[in-house]
């Protein structure tokens, strides 16, 4: 039998009624002679509140016990589109991830997939079963503990399982009807695309597109799956949505093609450190350590610093998630008390958020950041950090003009335009 996998995101599946909905997209790709693999996630703003509880419970929280919890989303939209399927005349069995088993790392909160043995699932399927439904989001480590993939990690379990079984394609069902130049729901500008290149579609989630998590566009580069994003409130068929898919399969070719942001973001700065080797190490080897995920790093050099003699001292200023200021604080008061690095004061502006432009043709293309720079000084916008890479350039700003930073960029590199 050909197979697909569908995965259902959380508005897709937010209550009763939105399961039936999406029940019957599955049910149409059954009756067109498909075994389907439905991958869910929680019902929206059901994972929110799972990790509020979590951090109302313990603020430096054993990140097992956040698994233990935030997984509880996933398990009750499986059984209940196994039972809607079901009512349908549809056979259809859910799965947890343990029970497939799928084996991840034991990394809490961030595990990555070890194998995803087919056996059971394949067995059901032979049984005349017609739908696996499985939790999205969720693992067993080696240990036998329960994991999670990171936010948004349900797009990641579609894609492994896609590779795992197969798959003819990866349906992505979400709120939007694919990928646009940027979020459509800040720029009213924006612009549905047909097709995006896998590098780009990586960046744009790294930096902050949440419509895809980032690691399921690395899987489906690397196991060449047929990744596609559409809406489960429309109607549908094999053409609808946008394709990822490899740079050569894409006619056209603008410098820029999107714009991302990452709203919650932190700039940290340990001032007055000495500068000597070994201090970079030493600040964030423990940031590492602990679990904190440094994105931009400028290390400033200090008034009172003319060359590296001794007793010469710098800036270090990092930008982390705003939720993880606490962790970073912790490891480098920690890293001081043991000797490891002297600082005068850590000062942390949690108002900040990341703006990025990202397109493949900056690889050829000179003057992308001065354009970049000057639709943002022509908002009056101030720019606190810098950092480019090979196709984007991100800034970090004030959070308060997020929004108009992307209409502003959105506007500046003409992505209205095809
Ligand atoms: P789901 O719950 O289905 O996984 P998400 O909320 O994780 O959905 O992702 C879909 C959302 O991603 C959209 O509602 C949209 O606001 C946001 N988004 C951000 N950037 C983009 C983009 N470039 N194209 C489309 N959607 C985007
Ligand atoms: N429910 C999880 C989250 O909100 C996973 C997902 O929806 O992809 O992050
Ligand atoms: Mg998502």
């Amino acid at each position: 039998m050909p197979l697909l996998v569908m995965k259902f995101g959380g508005t897709s599946v937010a209550d009763l009624s939105r399961i039936e909905n999406a029940a019957k997209k599955v049910q149409r790709e059954v009756a067109r002679g498909y075994d389907v693999i439905v991958i869910v996630s929680a019902m929206s703003g059901e994972t929110n509140k799972l990790v509020s509880f979590v951090e109302g419970t313990s603020k430096l929280y054993d990140a097992r016990e956040y698994d233990a919890v935030v997984t509880a989303g996933e398990n009750v939209t499986a059984g209940l589109m196994a039972l809607r399927l079901q009512e349908m005349g549809i056979p259809a069995r859910s799965w947890q991830g343990w029970q497939v088993p799928i084996n991840t790392t034991s990394a809490h909160g961030s595990a990555r997939f070890v194998s995803i043995p087919r056996d059971h699932i394949d067995q059901k399927f032979a049984e005349g079963f017609k739908v696996a439904v499985v939790a999205g989001f969720q693992g067993v480590s080696a240990e036998g503990r329960l994991t999670t993939l990171g936010r948004g990690g349900s797009d990641t379990t579609a894609v492994a399982f896609a590779a795992a079984f197969g798959a003819e394609r990866c349906d992505i069902y979400t709120d939007v009807d694919g990928i646009y130049t940027t979020d459509p729901r800040i720029a009213s500008k924006a612009r549905k695309l047909e097709k995006i290149a896998f590098e780009e579609m990586l960046e744009l989630a790294s930096l902050g597109a949440k419509v895809l998590q980032t690691r399921s566009v690395e899987l489906a580069m690397r196991y060449k799956v047929r990744l596609r994003v559409l809406s489960s409130f429309e109607d549908t068929d094999e053409n609808s949505g946008t394709l990822v898919c490899d740079e050569e399969e894409i006619m056209e070719s603008k410098v820029v093609s999107g714009v991302a942001y990452s709203r919650d973001e932190a700039k940290m700065t340990l001032v007055t450190v000495e500068d000597r080797p070994g201090v970079a190490s030493a600040i964030f080897g423990p940031l590492a350590e602990a679990g904190v995920n440094v994105d931009m790093i400028v290390q400033n050099i200090s008034e009172k610093n003319y060359g590296s003699h001794p007793g010469a001292v710098t800036d270090m200023t990092f930008s982390v998630p705003v939720n993880q200021v606490a962790r970073a604080q912790k490891a480098m008061e920690d890293a001081r008390s043991a000797g490891l690095i002297n600082y005068d004061e850590l000062v942390a502006d949690t108002e900040v958020a990341k703006v990025s432009v990202v397109g493949i043709g900056m690889r050829s293309q000179v003057g992308v950041a001065a354009k970049m720079f000057q639709a943002l000084s022509s908002e009056n916008i101030n720019i606190k950090v810098i950092a480019t890479s090979e196709i984007k350039i991100s800034v970090l700003i004030d959070r308060k003009y997020m929004e108009l930073a992307v209409q502003a960029l959105h506007d500046a590199f003409e992505l209205d335009k095809a």
